[in-house]
Protein backbone atom coordinates (compact mmCIF):
# COMPACT_ATOMS: atom_id res chain seq x y z
CA UNK A 1 0.00 0.00 0.00
CA UNK A 2 1.43 3.41 -0.90
CA UNK A 3 2.07 5.60 1.93
CA UNK A 4 2.18 9.23 2.17
CA UNK A 5 2.28 12.74 4.26
CA UNK A 6 0.94 15.74 3.80
CA UNK A 7 0.62 19.02 5.91
CA UNK A 8 -3.51 19.37 5.36
CA UNK A 9 -5.59 16.50 3.73
CA UNK A 10 -9.02 18.00 2.43
CA UNK A 11 -11.35 15.63 1.57
CA UNK A 12 -13.72 16.86 -1.21
CA UNK A 13 -13.36 18.97 -3.98
CA UNK A 14 -16.87 20.56 -4.02
CA UNK A 15 -16.94 24.62 -3.27
CA UNK A 16 -15.75 24.22 0.10
CA UNK A 17 -12.76 22.23 -0.38
CA UNK A 18 -11.70 23.74 -3.59
CA UNK A 19 -12.12 27.86 -1.99
CA UNK A 20 -10.14 26.23 1.65
CA UNK A 21 -7.53 24.53 -0.77
CA UNK A 22 -6.81 27.91 -3.19
CA UNK A 23 -6.63 30.26 0.58
CA UNK A 24 -4.07 27.60 1.93
CA UNK A 25 -1.98 28.50 -1.64
CA UNK A 26 -2.25 31.92 -1.05
CA UNK A 27 -1.41 32.12 2.62
CA UNK A 28 1.79 30.47 1.56
CA UNK A 29 1.25 26.68 2.35
CA UNK A 30 2.58 24.51 -0.85
CA UNK A 31 2.37 20.72 0.62
CA UNK A 32 -1.41 20.03 0.44
CA UNK A 33 -3.71 17.51 -0.89
CA UNK A 34 -7.48 17.29 -2.32
CA UNK A 35 -9.13 14.30 -2.66
CA UNK A 36 -12.34 13.61 -4.71
CA UNK A 37 -14.66 10.61 -5.10
CA UNK A 38 -15.87 11.70 -8.46
CA UNK A 39 -14.36 11.66 -11.61
CA UNK A 40 -14.25 15.56 -11.90
CA UNK A 41 -14.08 17.66 -9.40
CA UNK A 42 -16.31 20.71 -8.59
CA UNK A 43 -19.31 19.56 -6.46
CA UNK A 44 -23.01 19.72 -6.16
CA UNK A 45 -22.75 22.88 -8.59
CA UNK A 46 -21.67 20.37 -11.58
CA UNK A 47 -25.42 18.72 -11.75
CA UNK A 48 -26.86 22.24 -11.58
CA UNK A 49 -27.74 23.46 -15.09
CA UNK A 50 -29.17 26.58 -13.98
CA UNK A 51 -28.31 30.11 -12.97
CA UNK A 52 -28.23 31.39 -9.48
CA UNK A 53 -24.48 30.82 -8.27
CA UNK A 54 -21.38 33.11 -7.48
CA UNK A 55 -23.35 35.94 -6.46
CA UNK A 56 -21.84 36.36 -2.85
CA UNK A 57 -18.14 34.96 -3.68
CA UNK A 58 -17.82 35.98 -7.53
CA UNK A 59 -20.14 38.76 -7.74
CA UNK A 60 -21.87 37.80 -10.79
CA UNK A 61 -24.42 35.20 -11.35
CA UNK A 62 -23.38 32.05 -13.12
CA UNK A 63 -24.61 28.56 -13.57
CA UNK A 64 -23.67 25.59 -11.63
CA UNK A 65 -21.52 23.75 -14.03
CA UNK A 66 -19.86 27.86 -14.67
CA UNK A 67 -19.50 27.71 -11.00
CA UNK A 68 -17.38 24.45 -10.43
CA UNK A 69 -15.65 24.77 -13.68
CA UNK A 70 -14.12 28.52 -12.39
CA UNK A 71 -13.36 26.95 -8.93
CA UNK A 72 -11.85 24.16 -10.92
CA UNK A 73 -9.65 26.52 -13.13
CA UNK A 74 -8.68 28.61 -10.18
CA UNK A 75 -7.30 25.46 -8.42
CA UNK A 76 -5.40 24.16 -11.49
CA UNK A 77 -4.08 27.65 -12.22
CA UNK A 78 -2.66 27.59 -8.85
CA UNK A 79 -1.05 24.23 -9.03
CA UNK A 80 -3.11 22.07 -5.71
CA UNK A 81 -2.45 18.79 -5.76
CA UNK A 82 -6.11 17.40 -6.63
CA UNK A 83 -6.91 13.33 -7.11
CA UNK A 84 -10.31 12.41 -8.46
CA UNK A 85 -11.84 9.25 -8.49
CA UNK A 86 -10.39 9.10 -4.89
CA UNK A 87 -12.27 8.36 -2.18
CA UNK A 88 -11.31 8.46 1.56
CA UNK A 89 -13.02 5.27 3.10
CA UNK A 90 -11.54 5.48 6.79
CA UNK A 91 -8.89 6.37 9.15
CA UNK A 92 -5.91 4.77 9.93
CA UNK A 93 -4.65 6.65 12.54
CA UNK A 94 -5.85 10.37 14.69
CA UNK A 95 -4.99 12.46 11.41
CA UNK A 96 -4.65 9.58 9.28
CA UNK A 97 -6.82 8.74 6.45
CA UNK A 98 -6.93 5.83 3.74
CA UNK A 99 -8.21 5.97 0.55
CA UNK A 100 -9.13 4.30 -2.89
CA UNK A 101 -8.46 4.92 -6.41
CA UNK A 102 -7.15 4.04 -9.62
CA UNK A 103 -3.41 3.76 -7.85
CA UNK A 104 -5.02 1.38 -5.24
CA UNK A 105 -5.14 1.60 -1.36
CA UNK A 106 -3.17 4.53 -0.49
CA UNK A 107 -2.62 5.74 3.13
CA UNK A 108 -2.42 9.47 4.14
CA UNK A 109 -1.24 11.28 7.29
CA UNK A 110 -1.22 14.37 7.68
CA UNK A 111 -1.02 17.59 10.49
CA UNK A 112 -4.40 18.65 9.66
CA UNK A 113 -7.51 17.35 8.28
CA UNK A 114 -10.45 19.13 6.22
CA UNK A 115 -13.67 17.29 5.89
CA UNK A 116 -15.34 19.01 3.08
CA UNK A 117 -17.86 16.03 2.13
CA UNK A 118 -20.73 18.04 1.66
CA UNK A 119 -24.74 16.79 2.19
CA UNK A 120 -27.25 14.69 0.39
CA UNK A 121 -31.34 14.81 0.06
CA UNK A 122 -32.95 11.63 2.00
CA UNK A 123 -33.99 9.12 -0.43
CA UNK A 124 -37.47 7.75 -0.39
CA UNK A 125 -36.14 4.91 1.45
CA UNK A 126 -35.43 6.66 4.38
CA UNK A 127 -38.80 8.89 4.37
CA UNK A 128 -40.44 5.81 5.15
CA UNK A 129 -42.86 5.48 2.05
CA UNK A 130 -45.21 2.68 1.07
CA UNK A 131 -45.39 1.21 -2.04
CA UNK A 132 -43.85 -0.28 -4.99
CA UNK A 133 -40.12 0.24 -5.83
CA UNK A 134 -40.87 1.56 -9.86
CA UNK A 135 -39.03 2.93 -11.88
CA UNK A 136 -39.30 6.65 -12.39
CA UNK A 137 -38.45 7.83 -8.06
CA UNK A 138 -35.70 10.30 -8.05
CA UNK A 139 -34.20 12.89 -5.75
CA UNK A 140 -33.64 16.73 -7.20
CA UNK A 141 -29.51 15.30 -7.38
CA UNK A 142 -29.90 12.10 -9.01
CA UNK A 143 -32.75 13.56 -11.53
CA UNK A 144 -30.29 16.47 -12.59
CA UNK A 145 -27.37 13.46 -13.03
CA UNK A 146 -30.38 11.89 -15.02
CA UNK A 147 -31.13 14.63 -17.52
CA UNK A 148 -27.97 16.37 -17.86
CA UNK A 149 -25.12 14.38 -17.65
CA UNK A 150 -26.74 10.72 -19.21
CA UNK A 151 -28.90 12.31 -21.30
CA UNK A 152 -31.75 9.78 -20.66
CA UNK A 153 -35.61 10.27 -20.34
CA UNK A 154 -37.35 11.18 -17.39
CA UNK A 155 -41.33 10.44 -17.94
CA UNK A 156 -44.33 12.38 -18.93
CA UNK A 157 -46.02 13.27 -15.68
CA UNK A 158 -44.18 14.23 -12.34
CA UNK A 159 -45.38 14.77 -8.61
CA UNK A 160 -42.35 16.92 -6.76
CA UNK A 161 -42.26 15.87 -3.08
CA UNK A 162 -40.84 19.33 -0.82
CA UNK A 163 -41.71 22.96 -2.21
CA UNK A 164 -38.56 24.47 -0.88
CA UNK A 165 -36.16 26.24 -2.85
CA UNK A 166 -34.34 22.85 -4.48
CA UNK A 167 -37.49 21.98 -4.94
CA UNK A 168 -37.57 24.62 -8.07
CA UNK A 169 -34.31 23.54 -9.34
CA UNK A 170 -36.09 19.69 -10.01
CA UNK A 171 -39.65 21.37 -11.22
CA UNK A 172 -36.33 23.49 -13.96
CA UNK A 173 -34.93 19.85 -14.72
CA UNK A 174 -38.00 18.30 -15.11
CA UNK A 175 -39.26 21.53 -17.49
CA UNK A 176 -35.50 21.13 -19.23
CA UNK A 177 -36.77 16.75 -19.75
CA UNK A 178 -39.88 18.23 -21.30
CA UNK A 179 -41.81 16.46 -18.71
CA UNK A 180 -44.77 17.90 -16.62
CA UNK A 181 -44.54 19.02 -12.84
CA UNK A 182 -48.15 18.13 -11.86
CA UNK A 183 -48.09 19.10 -8.38
CA UNK A 184 -45.45 20.25 -5.40
CA UNK A 185 -46.54 18.21 -1.86
CA UNK A 186 -45.18 19.55 1.18
CA UNK A 187 -46.30 19.07 5.02
CA UNK A 188 -46.17 22.28 5.96
CA UNK A 189 -48.94 24.76 5.63
CA UNK A 190 -47.31 27.19 3.20
CA UNK A 191 -44.44 27.03 0.61
CA UNK A 192 -41.11 27.81 1.44
CA UNK A 193 -39.82 29.72 -1.43
CA UNK A 194 -38.33 32.42 -0.10
CA UNK A 195 -35.50 34.48 -1.09
CA UNK A 196 -35.34 33.92 -4.12
CA UNK A 197 -34.00 36.94 -6.52
CA UNK A 198 -36.44 38.44 -8.85
CA UNK A 199 -35.08 37.13 -12.52
CA UNK A 200 -35.44 33.22 -11.01
CA UNK A 201 -39.30 34.57 -9.57
CA UNK A 202 -40.03 35.80 -12.90
CA UNK A 203 -38.94 32.66 -14.81
CA UNK A 204 -40.11 30.10 -13.09
CA UNK A 205 -43.73 32.02 -12.73
CA UNK A 206 -45.08 30.07 -15.53
CA UNK A 207 -43.86 26.50 -14.22
CA UNK A 208 -45.24 26.95 -10.27
CA UNK A 209 -48.69 28.01 -12.25
CA UNK A 210 -49.01 24.77 -13.74
CA UNK A 211 -47.50 22.85 -10.55
CA UNK A 212 -50.19 23.53 -7.63
CA UNK A 213 -48.34 23.44 -4.41
CA UNK A 214 -50.69 20.55 -2.01
CA UNK A 215 -49.81 21.82 1.35
CA UNK A 216 -50.54 20.27 4.42
CA UNK A 217 -50.21 16.68 2.66
CA UNK A 218 -47.62 13.98 2.12
CA UNK A 219 -47.16 11.42 -0.65
CA UNK A 220 -48.54 8.64 1.51
CA UNK A 221 -47.87 6.18 -1.31
CA UNK A 222 -46.30 5.05 -4.54
CA UNK A 223 -48.54 2.91 -6.48
CA UNK A 224 -47.16 0.68 -10.30
CA UNK A 225 -45.38 -2.47 -11.13
CA UNK A 226 -42.68 -1.58 -13.72
CA UNK A 227 -43.25 2.16 -13.70
CA UNK A 228 -44.50 4.16 -11.19
CA UNK A 229 -48.04 4.93 -12.13
CA UNK A 230 -49.42 7.07 -9.75
CA UNK A 231 -49.22 8.78 -6.48
CA UNK A 232 -51.55 8.71 -3.01
CA UNK A 233 -51.75 11.92 -1.55
CA UNK A 234 -52.22 12.49 1.89
CA UNK A 235 -54.47 15.37 3.35
CA UNK A 236 -52.63 15.57 6.83
CA UNK A 237 -55.51 18.25 8.37
CA UNK A 238 -58.48 15.45 7.15
CA UNK A 239 -56.15 12.54 6.55
CA UNK A 240 -58.38 12.07 3.38
CA UNK A 241 -56.50 10.43 0.35
CA UNK A 242 -56.66 10.88 -3.37
CA UNK A 243 -54.72 9.24 -5.96
CA UNK A 244 -52.50 11.77 -8.76
CA UNK A 245 -51.68 9.44 -11.77
CA UNK A 246 -47.63 10.28 -12.79
CA UNK A 247 -44.91 8.17 -13.72
CA UNK A 248 -42.19 10.29 -11.67
CA UNK A 249 -41.75 10.86 -8.19
CA UNK A 250 -38.65 13.32 -6.95
CA UNK A 251 -38.01 14.22 -3.33
CA UNK A 252 -36.20 17.11 -2.77
CA UNK A 253 -34.80 18.63 -0.38
CA UNK A 254 -34.86 17.29 3.33
CA UNK A 255 -30.61 17.04 3.80
CA UNK A 256 -28.39 15.22 5.79
CA UNK A 257 -25.18 15.93 5.57
CA UNK A 258 -22.29 13.35 4.08
CA UNK A 259 -21.25 12.78 7.77
CA UNK A 260 -20.30 8.73 7.79
CA UNK A 261 -16.30 9.37 7.34
CA UNK A 262 -16.41 12.30 9.90
CA UNK A 263 -18.49 9.69 12.44
CA UNK A 264 -15.99 6.77 11.64
CA UNK A 265 -13.31 9.18 12.56
CA UNK A 266 -14.30 10.00 16.20
CA UNK A 267 -15.71 12.81 15.70
CA UNK A 268 -17.98 14.88 17.90
CA UNK A 269 -21.02 15.41 16.13
CA UNK A 270 -24.33 17.93 16.82
CA UNK A 271 -27.74 16.54 17.25
CA UNK A 272 -29.31 19.44 15.68
CA UNK A 273 -27.39 19.61 12.48
CA UNK A 274 -26.55 16.08 12.39
CA UNK A 275 -23.04 17.15 11.32
CA UNK A 276 -19.26 17.96 13.03
CA UNK A 277 -19.91 19.92 15.81
CA UNK A 278 -17.79 23.15 15.43
CA UNK A 279 -17.02 26.55 16.76
CA UNK A 280 -16.87 29.22 14.78
CA UNK A 281 -13.09 28.67 13.37
CA UNK A 282 -15.27 25.31 12.18
CA UNK A 283 -12.85 23.35 14.47
CA UNK A 284 -14.46 20.34 15.65
CA UNK A 285 -13.66 18.73 18.96
CA UNK A 286 -11.18 16.15 17.67
CA UNK A 287 -8.43 17.74 17.61
CA UNK A 288 -6.56 18.72 13.71
CA UNK A 289 -9.65 17.75 12.51
CA UNK A 290 -11.86 20.85 10.84
CA UNK A 291 -14.85 20.96 8.63
CA UNK A 292 -17.05 23.12 5.89
CA UNK A 293 -19.18 23.36 3.96
CA UNK A 294 -22.82 21.64 3.60
CA UNK A 295 -21.28 18.97 5.41
CA UNK A 296 -22.09 20.98 8.64
CA UNK A 297 -25.89 21.34 8.42
CA UNK A 298 -27.27 20.59 4.91
CA UNK A 299 -27.47 22.83 1.85
CA UNK A 300 -26.55 26.37 1.73
CA UNK A 301 -25.87 27.73 -0.95
CA UNK A 302 -22.64 27.42 -2.91
CA UNK A 303 -21.19 30.60 -2.08
CA UNK A 304 -22.07 29.89 1.68
CA UNK A 305 -19.96 27.11 1.56
CA UNK A 306 -17.00 28.59 -0.33
CA UNK A 307 -17.26 31.46 2.35
CA UNK A 308 -16.37 28.80 4.99
CA UNK A 309 -13.54 27.21 2.79
CA UNK A 310 -11.81 30.67 3.06
CA UNK A 311 -12.38 31.25 6.71
CA UNK A 312 -11.45 26.84 7.81
CA UNK A 313 -8.22 27.83 5.75
CA UNK A 314 -7.29 30.87 7.89
CA UNK A 315 -8.17 28.50 11.39
CA UNK A 316 -5.88 25.33 9.68
CA UNK A 317 -2.81 27.74 8.89
CA UNK A 318 -3.29 29.19 12.77
CA UNK A 319 -3.79 25.55 14.26
CA UNK A 320 -0.47 24.39 12.01
CA UNK A 321 1.34 27.06 13.73
CA UNK A 322 0.05 27.56 17.01
CA UNK A 323 -1.44 24.19 17.68
CA UNK A 324 -4.28 25.37 19.32
CA UNK A 325 -6.77 22.58 19.41
CA UNK A 326 -7.79 22.71 22.86
CA UNK A 327 -9.96 25.39 23.17
CA UNK A 328 -12.97 26.45 25.61
CA UNK A 329 -15.93 25.90 24.50
CA UNK A 330 -19.70 25.14 25.88
CA UNK A 331 -22.76 23.92 23.45
CA UNK A 332 -25.24 25.71 22.05
CA UNK A 333 -28.67 24.18 22.46
CA UNK A 334 -31.41 24.47 20.26
CA UNK A 335 -35.19 24.26 21.58
CA UNK A 336 -37.88 22.42 20.36
CA UNK A 337 -38.56 25.50 17.59
CA UNK A 338 -35.34 25.31 15.78
CA UNK A 339 -33.57 22.83 13.58
CA UNK A 340 -30.29 23.50 13.80
CA UNK A 341 -27.60 26.35 15.03
CA UNK A 342 -24.64 26.75 13.13
CA UNK A 343 -22.16 26.91 14.09
CA UNK A 344 -22.74 24.66 17.38
CA UNK A 345 -20.09 25.73 20.37
CA UNK A 346 -20.06 28.91 21.56
CA UNK A 347 -15.76 29.65 21.80
CA UNK A 348 -13.89 33.15 22.78
CA UNK A 349 -13.80 36.57 20.65
CA UNK A 350 -11.65 35.34 18.08
CA UNK A 351 -8.87 38.14 16.20
CA UNK A 352 -9.62 35.80 12.96
CA UNK A 353 -13.21 36.09 12.59
CA UNK A 354 -13.90 39.24 13.99
CA UNK A 355 -17.62 39.31 12.43
CA UNK A 356 -19.14 35.89 12.43
CA UNK A 357 -22.30 35.01 11.90
CA UNK A 358 -23.82 32.10 13.49
CA UNK A 359 -27.03 30.52 10.94
CA UNK A 360 -29.96 28.93 12.35
CA UNK A 361 -33.23 27.44 10.92
CA UNK A 362 -36.58 26.41 12.35
CA UNK A 363 -38.89 23.57 12.30
CA UNK A 364 -42.02 25.86 11.46
CA UNK A 365 -43.69 29.78 10.23
CA UNK A 366 -42.74 32.49 12.64
CA UNK A 367 -44.27 35.74 11.89
CA UNK A 368 -42.76 38.07 12.98
CA UNK A 369 -40.10 35.54 15.29
CA UNK A 370 -37.76 37.12 17.90
CA UNK A 371 -34.76 34.90 18.25
CA UNK A 372 -33.29 34.67 22.06
CA UNK A 373 -29.71 32.90 23.20
CA UNK A 374 -29.43 32.85 27.03
CA UNK A 375 -26.90 30.86 29.64
CA UNK A 376 -28.27 30.13 32.84
CA UNK A 377 -30.67 33.57 33.88
CA UNK A 378 -28.25 35.68 31.79
CA UNK A 379 -29.75 37.01 28.47
CA UNK A 380 -27.17 37.27 26.03
CA UNK A 381 -28.49 38.43 22.72
CA UNK A 382 -32.20 39.45 21.22
CA UNK A 383 -33.07 39.76 17.94
CA UNK A 384 -36.75 40.47 15.71
CA UNK A 385 -36.68 39.20 12.68
CA UNK A 386 -39.90 39.78 10.34
CA UNK A 387 -40.27 36.31 9.68
CA UNK A 388 -38.88 32.72 9.74
CA UNK A 389 -39.76 30.20 7.68
CA UNK A 390 -38.44 26.28 7.46
CA UNK A 391 -36.25 24.72 5.36
CA UNK A 392 -34.54 28.51 4.74
CA UNK A 393 -31.69 29.73 6.96
CA UNK A 394 -30.72 32.83 8.88
CA UNK A 395 -28.02 34.79 9.95
CA UNK A 396 -27.29 36.68 13.29
CA UNK A 397 -24.29 38.03 14.55
CA UNK A 398 -21.89 36.29 17.23
CA UNK A 399 -20.76 39.17 19.06
CA UNK A 400 -23.32 38.12 21.96
CA UNK A 401 -20.40 34.93 22.22
CA UNK A 402 -18.10 37.76 23.92
CA UNK A 403 -20.96 37.46 26.94
CA UNK A 404 -20.47 33.77 27.29
CA UNK A 405 -19.29 31.96 30.51
CA UNK A 406 -17.30 29.35 29.64
CA UNK A 407 -17.85 27.42 33.07
CA UNK A 408 -21.65 28.12 32.84
CA UNK A 409 -22.62 25.28 30.94
CA UNK A 410 -24.86 25.42 27.72
CA UNK A 411 -26.35 28.31 25.60
CA UNK A 412 -29.50 27.57 25.06
CA UNK A 413 -30.57 29.34 21.66
CA UNK A 414 -34.68 29.89 20.80
CA UNK A 415 -36.86 31.28 18.58
CA UNK A 416 -40.67 32.38 19.38
CA UNK A 417 -43.50 34.29 18.00
C1 LIG B 1 -30.49 20.71 -6.77
C2 LIG B 1 -29.60 21.74 -6.16
C3 LIG B 1 -29.70 23.05 -6.56
C4 LIG B 1 -28.84 24.03 -6.01
N1 LIG B 1 -28.97 25.32 -6.43
C5 LIG B 1 -28.10 26.24 -5.96
C6 LIG B 1 -28.13 27.58 -6.46
O1 LIG B 1 -28.94 27.92 -7.33
N2 LIG B 1 -27.21 28.46 -5.96
C7 LIG B 1 -26.28 28.10 -5.02
O2 LIG B 1 -25.45 28.93 -4.64
N3 LIG B 1 -26.26 26.83 -4.51
C8 LIG B 1 -27.13 25.91 -4.95
N4 LIG B 1 -27.08 24.64 -4.46
C9 LIG B 1 -26.21 24.33 -3.31
C10 LIG B 1 -24.74 24.07 -3.68
O3 LIG B 1 -24.64 23.12 -4.69
C11 LIG B 1 -24.00 23.64 -2.43
O4 LIG B 1 -24.15 24.62 -1.44
C12 LIG B 1 -22.49 23.46 -2.59
O5 LIG B 1 -22.23 22.56 -3.62
C13 LIG B 1 -21.87 22.97 -1.28
O6 LIG B 1 -20.51 22.80 -1.43
P1 LIG B 1 -19.68 21.74 -0.57
O7 LIG B 1 -18.29 21.87 -1.02
O8 LIG B 1 -20.01 21.88 0.85
O9 LIG B 1 -20.29 20.30 -0.97
P2 LIG B 1 -20.40 19.56 -2.38
O10 LIG B 1 -20.53 20.52 -3.50
O11 LIG B 1 -21.46 18.54 -2.20
O12 LIG B 1 -19.00 18.83 -2.53
C14 LIG B 1 -18.62 17.76 -1.70
C15 LIG B 1 -17.66 16.89 -2.49
O13 LIG B 1 -17.08 15.92 -1.61
C16 LIG B 1 -16.95 14.70 -2.33
N5 LIG B 1 -16.85 13.62 -1.35
C17 LIG B 1 -17.79 13.23 -0.46
N6 LIG B 1 -17.32 12.21 0.31
C18 LIG B 1 -16.07 11.95 -0.12
C19 LIG B 1 -15.07 11.02 0.28
N7 LIG B 1 -15.27 10.14 1.29
N8 LIG B 1 -13.88 11.00 -0.38
C20 LIG B 1 -13.64 11.88 -1.40
N9 LIG B 1 -14.56 12.80 -1.81
C21 LIG B 1 -15.74 12.84 -1.17
C22 LIG B 1 -18.20 14.64 -3.19
O14 LIG B 1 -18.03 13.79 -4.30
C23 LIG B 1 -18.35 16.11 -3.60
O15 LIG B 1 -17.74 16.39 -4.82
C24 LIG B 1 -27.91 23.65 -5.02
C25 LIG B 1 -27.81 22.31 -4.61
C26 LIG B 1 -28.65 21.36 -5.18
C27 LIG B 1 -28.54 19.91 -4.78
Amino acid sequence: MKQRKTEVLIVGAGPAGLAAALELKRLGLTDLLVLERDPVAGGMPRFCHHTGFGILDRHRLMTGPGYAAAWVADAKRQQVELLTQTTVIDWTGPLTCLATGPEGLQEIEARAVLLATGCRERPRAARLVAGSRSQGIFTTGSLQDFVHHLNCRVGKRAVIVGAEKVSLSALMTLAKARCRAVAMVTSFPRHQFYGIYRPAKIALADLLHRAPVKVNSAVHQILGHERVEAVEIKNLLTGDCTSTPCDTVVFTGDWIPDYELARSGGVPMDAGTLGPAVDRRLRTRKAGVFAAGNLLRGAETADVAAKEGILVARSIQTFLNHHDADFPCVPIVPDAAVRWVSPNLASPEDALMPCGKVRFSVKDFYRPARVRIEQADQVLFEQRLRACVPNTSYAISDHWMTKVNFAAGPVRFSVVQ
